[in-house]
């Protein structure tokens, strides 16, 4: 070992919401000697809410780059650790019924037959869940599913009624693939129904989604959070030479170099990450177990962004809500690279910011989107703004920001997904510790994407760190007695 090295009881690779949980779970049960190692200069990870527009009373104004909503109330645990710490008030709920979709040709189409096949796309999302449910094989994707079902359903209509549906449609798959994470040609019918929806509606954070991943910080020292310290190797196989059994080598900013070692590590990276770390055979030494990596090249990981456009004098009517973007071409048809603005579902409205829009969008265009120049990207949503509401004087916006989730490094994508090569039990394997030869929990996993019913999600992310804060209290509990 180095003589600079390091040594902590338990240390966690990542300062977003499932390491940072996990640490102050740890501290909470009384393992106080606990330090996280983050890469860049933030807490948050795939949190991270960010100033940019201004308020109406002219204050600087907040927007969510990355997690947005806290997906239903009843046990969510991310929704009830804000509700605890008074930071629903108000409480609000999102509506997307709320707006008006238009045409390429600049066309408002009917509010009401938009509702309606809205009502029923919701009722053909829930009944995805009896193939998982009730073991139905099937080895469609969510694409041939939705388009046969939609078809299905636009075909009772007239036939002036029936085109405009079809554009309906095609929304309402680019929203699908944002929520999902990618193009639904790649996701698996049969395993949609194991994610858990939790009911209670889409929950807003009025102060900002990073106010919830604060409220597990209150009990840190100053140096709990090693900032700007990339872990670039993790030895786990230390103990045969009766070292310390897991030693953690870091590139610090500047270039220098550190050396930790711990007896617990948590990971808590993302699975994009971790990818990488498989297919270039690095950060673990020795590798990972087979059947992990395995796990981990599987599943999905998925593309997805937001681009916020803010004008020093917004040409919108407030409270307009959302423009939904009706493309005419088919779902299947679009080319993600040349055509990548056609994966933009809508422009909305944000909250408390009245002079900014955010554009959503997913899939390998999202990822296309960031490579681009911004005065491009800026260029390409003015364009579709002056088609779709067919107004030529839609002005350029003042300044843009957009988030790139799958160039950052230390993200690589977005959030995880079960495609057509995974099954659930993928999330578990990667949930599996690496044990010590005398059975010592040595490397933990935490994350998103080691949850098997909430993945991809930020209560995901806390219920996982809270299983593995558990699981070392336990073993530690158990070492005393
Ligand atoms: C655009 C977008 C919208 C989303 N919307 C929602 C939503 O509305 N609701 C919801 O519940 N979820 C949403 N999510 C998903 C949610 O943000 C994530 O599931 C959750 O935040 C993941 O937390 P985590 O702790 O597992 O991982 P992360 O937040 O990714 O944390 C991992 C940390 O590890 C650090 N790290 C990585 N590599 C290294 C290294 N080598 N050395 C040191 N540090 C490293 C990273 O910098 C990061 O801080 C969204 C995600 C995105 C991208």
């Amino acid at each position: 070992m180095s003589e600079r090295a390091q040594h902590h009881q338990v240390l966690v690779l990542g300062a977003g919401i499932a390491g940072v949980a996990a640490t102050h779970f740890l501290k909470e049960n009384g393992v106080t000697d606990v330090v996280i190692l983050e890469a860049s200069h933030r807490i948050g990870g795939r949190i991270n809410t960010v100033e940019f527009g201004k308020t109406s009373t002219g204050d600087k104004a907040l927007v969510e780059l990355g997690a947005n909503w806290i997906h239903g109330r009843a046990h969510n645990p991310v929704y009830h650790r804000a509700l605890e710490s008074g930071l629903l008030e108000p409480l609000v709920l999102l509506d997307r019924m709320d707006g008006y979709y238009y045409t390429e040709e600049g066309r408002c189409l009917s509010k009401e037959l938009g509702e309606k096949l809205w009502r029923q796309f919701n009722a053909f999302e829930k009944e995805t869940g009896i193939y998982f449910d009730q073991n139905i094989e099937t080895s469609s994707t969510m694409a041939e599913y939705f388009t046969e079902r939609l078809n299905d359903f636009i075909a009772q209509f007239s036939a002036d009624d029936r085109s405009d549906l079809q554009l309906m449609a095609n929304t309402m798959l680019n929203y699908l693939s944002f929520h999902i994470g990618d193009n639904l040609k790649f996701i698996s019918l049969q395993y949609d129904g194991s994610y858990e929806d939790i009911p209670g509606g889409e929950v807003k954070i009025p102060k900002g989604f990073l106010e919830v991943v604060k409220t597990f910080t209150t009990d840190f020292d100053t140096d709990t959070v090693k900032f700007g310290t990339t872990v670039t190797n993790i030895d786990w196989d230390q103990s045969k030479q009766g070292l310390h059994p897991v030693k953690v080598s870091c590139s610090l900013v500047g270039g220098e170099e550190k050396t930790y070692t711990c007896d617990h590590l948590i990971v808590t990276c993302s699975l994009g990450v971790l990818k990488k770390a498989v297919k270039d055979v690095t950060l673990f030494r020795p590798q990972l177990p087979v059947d992990k990596q395995k796990s981990i090249s599987r599943l999905g990981f998925g593309k997805v962004n937001k681009i916020f456009l803010y004008y020093e004098k917004p040409f919108w009517k407030p409270g307009c809500a959302s423009v939904k973007l009706a493309w005419s071409s088919k779902y299947s048809d679009v080319d993600e690279k040349k055509e990548w603005y056609k994966r933009i579902f809508s422009f909305d409205e944000v909250m408390d910011n009245p002079s900014v829009l955010v554009a959503w969008i997913s899939t390998s265009a999202a990822h296309h989107m960031e490579q681009l120049p911004e005065a491009e990207v800026s260029k390409t949503c003015t364009a579709i703004l002056r088609q779709f509401l067919n107004n030529p004087d839609v002005p350029e916006p003042t300044s843009i920001s957009r988030s790139t989730w799958c160039c950052n490094p230390l993200t690589l994508g977005s959030y995880s997904y079960i495609n057509m090569d995974s099954t659930p039990a993928d999330f578990n394997t990667i949930a599996d510790p690496l044990f010590s030869k005398d059975g010592k929990p040595i490397v933990q996993f935490a994350g998103e994407a080691t949850h098997p019913r909430w993945n991809s999600t930020t209560h995901g992310a806390l219920d996982s760190a809270r299983r593995e804060a558990d699981r070392l209290t336990k073993f530690f509990t158990n070492q005393k007695v």
